[in-house]
């Protein structure tokens, strides 16, 4: 038997699934749990209760949002003729930042990559065609990052849309290779959507 409580043993084992937390951080982490006040060791409880009740994915766009349609997806002031494909939610951060662009957006969840296991099928890749086959789509802008990974996941999408004769285009070159979309300062980012090129 461990001497252990079995609150303890589970709290660390549950720390240390996160990424970038190994065992030792695990332990110290939960032993510095029990030792601050209680109410602050519940509010992060209660923090990540609702942040995983109240915070869901847009039906339309895939964004993370506390409302369904998002409040992107449902604005007026949109140019809902525009959209922005890009890996994650805080890409969407980082462009809307810009104040460059006043299209919507369609989030996908990560790229293709194989040596992760990632392929096309595990990423929102059926629902974009499908909003794009609905008609009303001018453009879709190809902002996903200048890594190797996002090149591929580009070059993909551009051969699945070609098809439906919409405007295909990719963000500028001038973001640094291999830079996250979401570390770009907004000039740099604005510049890149600006100078956008046809796929
Ligand atoms: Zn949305």
């Amino acid at each position: 038997m461990s001497v252990t409580p079995r609150a303890v043993e589970r709290l660390i084992e549950a720390l240390s699934r996160l990424p970038g937390i190994g065992p030792k951080t695990s332990s110290r982490l939960t032993f510095f749990l029990l030792r601050v006040p209680k109410e602050q060791a519940l509010e992060l409880a209660e923090a990540v209760r609702q942040l995983r009740e109240q915070v869901v994915h847009c039906s339309i766009c895939g964004n993370i949002t506390e409302s369904d349609p998002c409040p992107i997806c449902s604005s007026d002031a949109r140019d809902h003729t525009l959209i922005c494909v890009v890996e994650e939610p805080l890409d969407v951060l980082a462009i809307d930042r810009t104040n460059a662009y006043q299209g919507v957006y369609h989030v996908l969840g990560g790229v293709i990559s194989p040596v992760d296991g990632v392929g096309p099928a595990d990423l929102r890749i059926t629902e974009l065609i499908h909003r794009v086959e609905q008609g009303g789509i001018k453009e879709v802008i190809i902002a996903t990052n200048p890594s190797l990974e996002g090149e591929n996941t580009a070059m993909y999408l551009s051969r699945r849309l070609q098809p439906l004769g919409v405007r295909i285009s990719r963000l500028a070159r001038g973001l640094p290779v291999g830079a996250d979309l979401e570390y770009a300062d907004p000039l740099t980012l604005a510049r890149a959507l600006e100078g956008r090129r046809d796929m």
